[in-house]
Formats: structure tokens, C-alpha cells, sequence
């Protein structure tokens, strides 16, 4: 599995999955959230709606992940995950690396191969983005594909050239 760094708008990637920084309620948000929903179109939120009357009713928790359509956009599927909001009093880094791992899962069952992520937690939910960057490449190494592996390459993709540099510099040790 290679993991490739990318600037650029994750709705645009040609990808078989994206992951999206979702809130709980699944209703849609800001940042890459919003993008997310409008390049994809009504349907996403379709589908997390009948999610939410279906199995989770009472949101997607921090730290798990659960695949819509894509609606419009080039990918197949959305992963939503919700990320941990920043605590400098708590140490949330298990449930931000759950995000990784649990939206690596999904994938798997959707035998997808290649998936996009992008900063989980690092925008309105105030993640440090080098910590944010370190705990994304650490947890996506650590992944360890249960059965079948169709997984082939995981792709983060950095909206600014700042996060893009926390990213290269979290990979540097392993590469
Ligand atoms: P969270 O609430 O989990 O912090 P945000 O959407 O606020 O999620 O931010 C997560 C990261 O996604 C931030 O680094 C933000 O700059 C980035 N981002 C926003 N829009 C896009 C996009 N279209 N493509 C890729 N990354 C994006």
C-alpha cells in the first residue's frame, strides 16, 4: 500500500473513496465538509439522512466511519468520519487515529483501492496540524488490512501548502 501526499481540493481526486471530516449529526458542515457536499450533490446527504432513521440515529461517534455514495463527484464513495475536536487538557490522539482506521476498514469492505483523506480535525476542530499530520501517517501505517487487502494506495490530500509540508515532514522518517 503506497500513502502519497497531494495539494490540492479532495473532491476533485480521481479515487475510488474520499474521507470526509463530517460532525456527528452527518447533516453536512463547513470546510472540506461543505465542499464535499456540493461538488457531490443532494444525494449525499440523502443517504446520511436515511442513515441517521436507519442505524444511527443518534449520530456517527467520534472516532468511527460509515460509507455514502459520492453523489456527482469523480469517487465512488464518501467515508465520513468524525474527527475529535482539539483538547489541550485531554489527550484525544487514539480517537483521531480510530478515524484513520475505521475509515481504512470501510474501504476495505468496499474493496476499494485507492482513498483520500484529508486533515481530519486539523480545521474548526483546531488540531495542531504536525500532530495532526504525525497521528494520520502513523495510524495509516499501523493499518493492517484484515482480510482480503484491496487497498493499494492511500492519498492525503492537503489543502494548503503548509499542511502538505507537516505531511512530508511526518512521512520523512518511514520513507
Ligand atoms: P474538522 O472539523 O475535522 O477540523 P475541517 O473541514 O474544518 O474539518 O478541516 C479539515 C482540513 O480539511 C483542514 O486542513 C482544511 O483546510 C481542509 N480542507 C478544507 N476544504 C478542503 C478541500 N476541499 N479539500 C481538501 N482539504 C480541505
Amino acid at each position: 500500500m503506497d500513502i502519497t501526499l497531494v495539494q490540492g481540493d479532495i473532491t476533485e481526486q480521481r479515487v475510488d473513496a474520499v474521507v470526509n471530516a463530517a460532525n456527528s449529526s452527518l447533516m453536512g458542515g463547513g470546510g472540506v465538509d461543505g465542499a464535499i457536499h456540493r461538488a457531490g450533490g443532494p444525494e449525499i446527504l440523502r443517504e446520511c439522512r436515511r442513515l441517521r432513521d436507519t442505524s444511527h440515529p443518534d449520530g456517527l461517534p467520534a472516532g468511527d466511519a460509515v460509507a455514502t455514495t459520492a453523489g456527482r463527484m469523480p469517487a465512488t464513495w464518501v467515508i465520513h468520519t468524525v474527527g475529535p475536536v482539539y483538547s489541550a487538557s485531554e489527550d484525544r490522539s487514539s480517537t483521531l487515529a480510530s478515524c484513520y482506521r475505521r475509515s481504512l476498514e470501510v474501504a476495505e469492505e468496499l474493496n476499494a483501492a485507492v482513498v483520500a483523506f484529508p486533515a481530519v480535525s486539523a480545521g474548526v476542530y483546531g488540531w495542531p496540524m504536525d500532530s495532526a499530520a504525525d497521528i494520520a501517517v502513523r495510524s495509516t501505517l499501523a493499518f493492517s488490512p484484515a482480510s482480503s487487502n484491496t487497498l493499494s494506495e492511500v492519498r492525503f490530500v492537503l489543502f494548503s501548502r503548509d499542511a502538505y509540508e507537516a505531511f512530508a515532514r511526518a512521512l520523512e522518517p518511514t520513507s
